[in-house]
């Protein structure tokens, strides 16, 4: 058994071992298959091991006769764009410090429709809440912040009125520097809504640094060790109150300028929650030695994942117009085949590389 993926085997280490490990459509549908059963088939109907290939690449159960390809059930499923453009849009996605916008996206690729772009990078996105994923722990900074909202050409109510409340937790490294980070939109700042952010977010046990807003009181009841800083006692012994938080404030200012930067301020609300996602992700991976390692862990979520439409996508709102509107044909980008690999990934026990 390998002891973790490694990189030149498991996973590519650069975007030249990218496009010679998947040159074909049929390549990148091996690793995901290998991803996602990475000890042979497993029929997701009934969960007999064991199965035929049939000539369409498809698996035919040796148990319950059922049928089933690769991607159903991922977010790949019934994609009409082809894999090697997938597996080069989750490299970028995965790979740059700042993640990608949609337009971006479409040029680089040469996608035929900005939707298109917008609907990929918006399914890589919906994979990236694992369910029940370890809380944080430790000595955890609390605040609530304003976030969104920031559109050119609006101004004052309607401005404010776009911004969403959102809670975000940094954990506090010794003696000195940030850990890992949760964020979440917030109903309100309420005793209830706070709590049910910190109990969902970090691990009792943990200290929890808030400010001396009441909505935080009880959390001493909950489990934590709750150490209340007040802006007047900062004030007193001649601190800056604005400082009481620092750790959160930097991450908060992170995200801000990323949404302003990356994606132009261009954010709608329905859809902040999914930047957030992404944001927490790529921040908790920031000292990642490889890129080629957060691209394994996002295809790895990928295949685990329920497939997600265009029209799941934007049942709250359509897609965000600041930037070029999005033509009304779907173009489909053309493949990126090239000469087959030689699928490293499938050869059993490689001497360590890299
Ligand atoms: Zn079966």
């Amino acid at each position: 058994m390998v002891d973790g993926p490694r990189v030149g085997v498991h996973y590519p280490r650069s975007v030249g071992e990218l496009q010679a490990w998947f040159p074909t459509d049929a390549d990148c549908l091996d690793y995901l298959e290998w991803l996602r059963w990475p000890a042979g088939f497993v029929c997701p109907r009934c969960d007999h091991v064991g199965g035929w290939r049939l000539a369409d690449h498809r698996f035919e159960c040796a148990g319950c006769g059922a049928r089933t390809s690769t991607t159903a059930g991922t977010i790949f499923d019934r994609t009409r764009t082809p894999l090697t453009v997938w597996f080069t849009a989750a490299w970028m996605f995965a790979s740059d410090k700042g993640g990608i916008s949609a337009l971006s996206l479409q040029r680089e690729l040469e996608i035929g429709s900005y939707q298109t772009a917008w609907t990929m990078l918006h399914r890589l996105r919906s994979v990236l809440v694992r369910p029940g994923r370890e809380r944080l722990t430790g000595t955890v900074e609390v605040d609530e912040t304003f976030i969104g909202g920031a559109e050119p050409g609006l101004r004052g109510g309607r401005a404010r009125g776009k911004k969403v409340l959102t809670c975000i937790a940094v954990e506090i490294r010794e003696p000195k520097g940030l850990g890992r980070c949760r964020m979440g939109p917030l109903a309100d700042a309420s005793a209830t809504s706070l709590q049910a952010f910190v109990t969902d977010h970090v691990e009792p046990g943990a200290t929890v640094i808030t400010d001396a807003w009441q909505g935080y009181r009880g959390l001493d009841k909950l489990g934590y060790v709750h150490d209340r800083r007040s802006q007047r006692a900062a004030k007193s012994r001649g601190e800056d109150p604005g400082e009481l938080l620092p750790a959160v404030h930097r991450v908060a200012s992170l995200i801000k300028r990323w949404l302003l930067g990356t994606h132009h301020g261009s954010v709608d609300t329905a859809h902040l929650p999914a930047y957030m996602n992404e944001f927490v992700f790529r921040f908790n991976r920031r000292r990642s030695r490889s890129r080629g390692l957060v691209f394994y862990r996002l295809l790895q979520l990928a295949v685990d994942h329920d497939p997600v439409r265009y029209h799941d996508l934007i049942i709250t709102k359509r897609p965000e117009r600041t930037s070029p509107p999005p033509p009304e044909s779907r173009g489909n980008p053309p493949s990126l085949d090239r000469p087959p690999a030689n699928r490293p990934w499938r050869t059993p026990d490689q001497p360590r590389s890299g």
